[in-house]
């Protein structure tokens, strides 16, 4: 497949006439010559919104057998790029390959749970309170409740996720599915994977004889394109990964508009790590090492990356610090994402090591000079010097942490009580450490949309029971999970049906139940 660095609008390639740009290799910082990609502008949206608004009756209604098999098709699509796919993703985010397959093995995985999620039709929550016509003293409606797509969706591509977050990613799989056209904005670090996903899920809707509307990619900046979209009045929700300052900007976009709609940002967390006593004593080695090869991972590009540890100070402390330094001493410095986010770590990173108080434990291998390469980093203070130093709580983007030493359980406590809302909060436990976990628990389960118990947070499983989301400014709206089955709950909502006749109900709702669903009827769980 060419690029040709056009938007798809529709079914139309559309050239953009705001300006023009190329795409950039981060590990050679320099432009990607083919192709120059066309910015869009507030036309061009205003035509890919007017066509997912022309789209939405005619997609939500679809058979959801169709409806799951189109999500199938788009993973079919996107295996069918084979290398080039991976290739040009490689060349645009500095990624590794090994990396890039396994993202996209996760894409692909979630367009096919999302079928399989589609099929079942569980998520319709199908709900019926037959009439009670004899009941004293006020006789019952019939009262029946299906959920029912939003409407068109705005996805903002993910500069760490070319492909899991991005155009076919997970914002996208979880809207169709709900069976909301989406209209995703490219992240500028990733355009030509952008546009050789988007015109696989472009064939996907042509294949299915679909509405052209129920997909558009749009390529332009931010400021632009990204704050028309959520203006514009067909769009219904928005789905966002990055930077909390992105993700606001988008949120106050949406909520002064004359409809204000939900916008489901993912945006910071610094993901505490607590080492109980117990855990210290019978394995620090290896919780160290465990530890760093989290905390280095990509990089450290993830959400989910391990920025903060909070370790009981007593035995094991000392050898849990020499392992993380030993391994991340020896872990060769990673290209970045953008050149952008490179610069925002270096100066993070150098403020915190620059903190009266802060000692920098190990500021890893030396990066030569590979450009937007980042030396894994770790600091360390004490539990007074973090709770009086507020810019020590902000994320670092990139594979940088801070070991906070507590004195007592109850140091521990007070760090916890003051962190902000996370993804995850991670427990490493001994045999001995139950009674001071319990005592963590409970404000844990108020701090973060995950919590584990020996393991690290980074690796994020997509399935029906994952929770990737959290408390203010984890996300936005710390209900709904990003990632797994449950992630299409923020594009659906509930419609109440009462005294309908049957034949004008939906399907899930009507007496014989023809689509075979479980069903809540009378407030019990009837099998089909
Ligand atoms: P970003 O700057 O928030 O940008 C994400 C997307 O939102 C881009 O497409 C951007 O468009 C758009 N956008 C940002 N601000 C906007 C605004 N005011 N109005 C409309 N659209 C806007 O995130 P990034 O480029 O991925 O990385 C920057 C920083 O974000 C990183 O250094 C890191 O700190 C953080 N980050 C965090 C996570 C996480 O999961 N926690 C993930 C990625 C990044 P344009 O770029 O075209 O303007």
């Amino acid at each position: 497949m060419t690029l040709t660095g056009d938007m798809l609008i529709g079914a139309s390639a559309v050239r953009g006439s705001a300006g023009t740009q190329r795409a950039f290799n981060p590990s050679t910082n320099a432009e990607i010559a083919e192709p120059i990609f066309g910015l869009g502008d507030a036309a061009d949206v205003e035509r890919a919104a007017t066509l997912a608004a022309a789209a939405f009756d005619t997609y939500r209604s679809l058979p959801l057998a169709t409806r799951a098999a189109f999500l199938e098709t788009i993973a079919e699509k996107i295996l069918a790029l084979g290398d080039t796919l991976i290739t040009r993703a490689h060349e645009e985010s500095g990624l590794p390959i090994a990396r890039l397959q396994g993202e996209r093995g996760r894409t692909v995985g979630q367009l096919r749970l999302f079928a399989k999620v589609v099929r079942d039709g569980h998520f319709l929550k199908a709900t019926i309170d037959p009439a009670q016509s004899r009941r004293q003293p006020l006789p019952r409606a019939d009262l029946r409740l299906a959920k029912l797509p939003l409407g068109p969706v705005a996805v903002f591509g993910a500069s760490n996720f070319p492909l899991a977050f991005s155009v076919a990613g997970g914002d996208t799989a979880a809207a169709l599915a709900a069976g909301a056209p989406v209209i995703v904005k490219a992240h500028s670090a990733h355009l030509g994977t952008s546009e050789l996903v988007g015109r696989a899920l472009q064939q996907a809707v042509q294949a299915h004889g679909l509405p052209e509307g129920v997909f558009s990619l749009l390529i332009g900046a931010g400021r632009q394109i990204g704050e028309a979209l959520v203006a514009h009045p067909a769009i219904q929700a928005v789905g966002f990964t990055g930077s909390r300052q992105g993700g606001l900007a988008l949120q106050k976009i949406a909520n002064a508009r004359h409809q204000p709609i939900p916008v489901y940002a993912e945006m910071s967390s610094i993901n505490p790590v607590f080492l109980l006593p117990a855990a210290l004593a019978e394995r620090a080695e290896s919780i160290g090492k465990g530890f760093a090869a989290s905390l280095a991972l990509g990089a450290g590009q993830f959400c989910t990356n391990p920025g903060l540890v909070l370790a009981c100070d007593g035995p094991g402390f000392a050898s849990f610090l020499k392992a993380t330094h030993d391994a991340l001493a020896a872990t060769p410095a990673q290209t970045m994402l953008t050149p952008g986010i490179h610069a925002v770590y270096q100066t993070g990173a150098q403020k915190v090591g620059a903190t009266p108080g802060v000692e920098t434990a190990v500021f890893g291998a030396d990066a030569g000079d590979r450009p937007n390469a980042a030396q894994a980093a770790l600091y360390v203070t004490d539990a007074a010097r973090f709770l009086a130093t507020p810019t020590l709580r902000e994320e670092m983007f990139g594979p940088a942490a801070i070991v906070v030493r507590t004195r007592d359980l109850q140091e521990m406590l007070q760090v916890a009580e003051q962190l902000e809302g996370q993804l995850t909060a991670t427990l490493q436990l001994g045999t001995a450490d139950h009674a001071d976990a319990r005592r963590l628990l409970p404000v844990l389960e108020r701090k973060a949309g995950r919590i584990l118990v020996n393991g690290f947070p980074t690796g994020v499983e997509v399935c029906h029971a994952m929770v990737h989301g959290g408390p203010f400014p984890s996300t936005s709206n710390a209900m709904f999970t990003s990632v797994g089955a449950e992630s299409i709950e923020r594009f659906l909502r509930p419609v109440c049906y009462q005294d309908l006749p049957d034949a004008l109900l939906p399907a899930a709702l009507q007496q014989a139940n023809p689509l075979g669903l479980w069903r809540m009827v009378d407030g019990a769980l009837r099998q089909p």
